[in-house]
């Protein structure tokens, strides 16, 4: 039986998480989703099919997964009728569960999800005019602290796998109905139109949902990788962005090895005050983070990194502050411009949002030194969606809180 305990957090600062085995199916079958193509191949040829048919049938299937969003091997119509129920017998397509959707005033979307061995993660669909982005979370939890962050609070932390990222991906597609409907082995006009579809909801990825995705690279990599594949997803790595709170040695592998967008959760200027809001800032400094960004594989003026900066009042808000930014920015000669997000309150937060003014003097601080540093419209608050508040019902209440509360009520009817 496979280890599914969560870890605790294991402290502050380099806090790598390993990640858990996930439980076997009770009934044997493998999930196929999160896999390469090879993989794919290698589990077919593995049930007994000759290495020129593992590989054919693995190139169908992939294709009815990625491109179609099939859930059932019995839709698979170019793949033979008796084959169809040998690979239900051996394989699952599976999705997480959804156990709650929610709807913002604002159109934003959030979905409380759980993964097969029960752990609760969440994932949030912002619609705009010109685009629609989901954001996937990387892990259940997060091991860093940050002060201002909700997601930081959670005790219990697992690495999602890449079938379990990927996989938020295929349910957002699910839920806004965007699998092309043509029937593939019938490439008649009309459905071969359908098929090749394209008005898209769905525009754009952030890896800005639950947890450090640096911290969880390979699995990351994995899901992102199908996400891109022409023959999976097929979505541009443009339009994909990943964001850290500062895992210095793994961004330049993530430019490289992934070569998506970067976003960095830059939220402050000062060693001190980053040591305290961003607490793994004491073992990989600002400087080696600028350089890092400075050294990012692809960044350029046309693919600039973004630089997060969250508004706390009277910690990390001041002109002097914006003025270093801008400095930094330019002693390091960063392609970067500055996104500005209004502190998103959450129950029991040590902080304040900066107000509105002070916001708004800042970013034109930083507008003036001739970097782009909008403010960023919170989105999804109504529902907790909003960046940083991402922590599950479950979680929302410790164990130790519940039996406090319970005894609490106790004392109080004595
Ligand atoms: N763990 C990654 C990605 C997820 S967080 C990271 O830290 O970069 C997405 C963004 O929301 C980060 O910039 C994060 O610092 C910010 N954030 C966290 N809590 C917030 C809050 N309460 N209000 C506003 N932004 C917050
Ligand atoms: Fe983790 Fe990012 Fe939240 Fe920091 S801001 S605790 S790294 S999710």
């Amino acid at each position: 039986m496979a280890d599914t305990t969560l870890m605790s957090i294991p402290g502050q600062v380099d806090p790598v998480p390993v990640a858990r085995d996930i439980t076997p199916r009770e009934d044997g079958r493998v999930d196929l989703i999160g896999l390469p193509k090879k993989d794919i191949a290698a589990l077919f040829e593995a049930a007994g099919l000759d290495q020129r048919q593992a590989k054919l049938r693995a190139k169908q299937v992939f294709h009815w997964l990625y491109h179609r969003g099939v859930t059932d091997f019995e839709a698979m119509t170019d793949i033979a009728k008796t084959m169809r129920p040998w690979l239900a017998e051996r394989f699952v397509i599976g999705r997480p569960e959804v156990v709650e959707a929610q709807h913002s005033t604002d159109g934003t979307r959030k979905w409380l999800l759980r993964t097969a061995d029960g752990h609760d993660f969440e994932m949030v669909f912002i619609p705009d005019a010109d685009r629609g982005t989901l954001c996937v979370s990387s892990q259940v939890g997060c091991t860093l602290n940050c002060r201002f962050c909700h997601t930081g609070t959670m005790r219990l932390v697992r690495n999602l796998t890449p079938g379990e990222i990927v996989g938020q991906v295929m349910l957002a597609r699910d839920a806004l109905g965007e699998w092309p409907k043509g029937r593939m082995d019938m490439p008649d006009e009309e459905t071969a139109a359908e098929y090749t579809a394209d008005g898209r909801l769905l525009t754009n990825i952030v890896m800005m949902g639950m947890g450090e995705p640096l911290y969880n690279f390979d699995n990351v990599k994995g899901a992102l990788q199908l996400v891109m594949d022409g023959d999976g997803l097929a979505l541009s790595k443009r339009r994909i962005t990943l964001s850290t709170s500062g895992v210095v040695p793994a961004m330049a592998r993530c430019g490289e090895e992934i070569g998506v967008n970067l976003a960095v959760s830059l939220h402050a200027v000062t060693k001190d005050v980053r040591d305290e809001i961003v607490p793994i800032n004491k073992k990989y400094g600002l400087e080696e983070l600028l350089q890092a960004c400075a050294d990012y594989p692809g960044a350029s003026n046309a693919r600039r990194i973004t630089f997060e900066y969250v508004m706390l009042k009277d910690k990390n808000d001041s002109d002097e502050d914006a003025r270093e930014l801008v400095r930094l920015i330019k002693k390091y000669k960063l392609p970067a411009k500055v996104n500005l997000i209004p502190f998103n309150p959450w129950p029991g937060a040590a902080y304040e949002c900066s107000t509105p003014e002070r916001i708004k003097a800042f970013s034109n601080i930083v507008f003036e030194g001739g970097i782009s540093a909008p403010v960023r419209t919170p989105r999804g608050r109504d529902i907790d969606a909003a960046c940083g508040q991402l922590k599950t019902a479950a979680e929302k209440k410790s164990r130790a809180q519940l039996d406090r509360e319970a005894a609490e009520a106790a004392a109080a009817q004595a």
